[in-house]
């Protein structure tokens, strides 16, 4: 990988201090953004140039929580309709998951992987399930992480909803992964401890978990007060709210991701503040199973670290944040409230998620930091600069193209075109292929 200039953009750092800076140069070098210029002012060859005139230059976008093998579901039409989220549960996810054999998993990945470089997200915190693909699956999946280009933090969501033996596999799944990950050194994979949800885990399993976690200190990623449901199981089998219970075993924490957190009490809001946990708020799942709307707001003025997550839903972050918006005015029954708390959810407290679980700092652009970068086509109807380039981002930037994404100084995609050793077509053929095979099991 060589020296690479983007250049005569409109360059959009994010960061404290996001500035705006048109007809300007990014140099990247080493995997890293190496000066950020004035355009012609930077000096030397550089071994590739790209040209982003008429284009944003931008952080290429983190998704804090995502579940990668679900791609095969699409169109799947013989679960049975549900009433609630446990029956979405039961009757589509668990019983898809538990069909996954290590090739789906391996497809199911790839696939969405090149649509994420295809939407500019070049870092996702995936969280995967496949009982009958143990073990192994978190491997497939590295593998379509690696052969794609992007970076990712992997986990296998530990449950005891499939009986012991897949239980203690999922556990040793998760243990085998972080010391393959630790020992590879490779900044684009990370792994975390992944746990389903409070009601699907018993207290020893959790109690297991919590211990082997903090041995490797790792940080868990869980579901968290997704739907009612978990609250009213933890309360009636516990005694407890959800997120005093995974306080109680020590599994919340800085390194942690709770994803949801649609159903948490003040209380609850100030535990996870407390410890420094991240939420991942999914606000277009949480619409599609209509399990609520998570109080973003309160938790944000509580401290909590909120970030923003697609469970799955698209790879296509600014759509993402721009439901985010929807859903909050909706909630609040105010079109005027939560726009920037919102918007930074995803462009701030996104990188600051990632920062935690990358060797390389990610989601600004500056000297030093990885060159994950997206150029976006776009050509501003009104002024872009720092006061506008929110409403540039929800309502323009969210509707545009990517054209170019670049991980870790790596092109992936250039002028639309992929620029990785796969082949798109023959892959969706597979993948295809796969999903006839799965759905006839299912
Ligand atoms: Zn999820």
């Amino acid at each position: 990988m060589g020296s690479l200039l983007i250049s005569n953009g409109t360059v959009v750092t994010l960061g404290k201090g996001n500035r705006i800076l048109h007809v300007h140069d990014v140099a990247c070098e080493g995997g890293v953004i190496t000066a950020i210029a004035p355009h012609g002012k930077l000096p030397g060859e550089f071994d590739r140039v790209i040209d982003a005139s008429g284009k944003v230059v931008m952080p290429g976008f983190i998704n804090a929580h995502m579940h990668l093998y679900s791609t095969l579901v699409r169109g799947l039409g013989k679960a049975k309709s549900s009433a609630d989220f446990t029956q979405v549960l039961e009757n589509l996810w668990w019983r898809l998951d538990r069909k996954l054999d290590l090739e789906d998993c391996y497809y199911s990945a790839l696939m969405v992987l090149i649509e994420a470089v295809r939407h500019g997200t070049t870092t996702l915190f995936d969280h995967h399930a496949s009982p009958s693909a143990l073990p192994g699956c978190l491997d497939a999946i590295a593998r379509a992480v690696r052969e794609v280009g992007v970076r990712a933090s992997l986990c296998y969501e530990l449950s005891d909803r499939d009986g012991p033996e897949v239980a203690r596999a999922g556990s040793e799944e998760n243990v085998a992964f972080i010391g393959r990950c630790r020992a590879a050194k490779d900044d684009r994979l990370s792994a975390m401890f992944g746990l389903h949800a409070s009601f699907t885990l018993s207290d020893a399993t959790l109690e297991r978990a919590a211990t082997v976690g903090r041995e490797l200190s790792v940080g868990f990623h869980v579901h968290v007060a997704e739907a009612t449901s978990d609250q009213e199981h933890c309360q009636r089998e516990f005694g407890l709210r959800v997120v005093e219970r995974l306080g109680k075993f020590g599994v919340l924490g800085a390194r942690s991701i709770a994803a949801h957190c649609v159903h948490v009490s003040a209380r609850e809001m100030e535990l996870l503040a407390e410890t420094g946990t991240p939420v991942a708020h999914n606000p277009q799942s949480n619409m599609n199973n209509a399990v609520g709307v998570a109080d973003v707001l309160a938790m944000l003025r509580r401290g909590v670290l909120v970030g923003l997550g697609t469970d799955a839903m698209t790879v296509n972050m600014p759509e993402e944040v721009r439901a985010a918006l929807f859903v909050r005015h909706l909630a609040e029954k105010s079109p005027s409230v939560g726009f920037a708390e919102t918007l930074s959810t995803l462009l701030v407290n996104n990188a600051r998620i990632a920062n935690r679980h990358f060797p390389m700092r990610v989601g600004e652009l500056r000297d030093g930091y990885a060159a994950d970068l997206v150029l976006i086509d776009y050509e501003p109807p009104t002024p872009l600069d720092e006061g506008t380039f929110l409403g540039h981002l929800a309502f323009g930037l969210s509707q545009a193209v990517v054209d170019t994404t670049v991980v870790g100084g790596r092109v992936l995609m250039a002028g639309k075109r992929l620029e990785i050793d796969l082949d798109e077509a023959e892959v969706a053929a597979r993948a295809r292929e796969r999903s006839r095979a799965l759905w006839e099991r299912f």
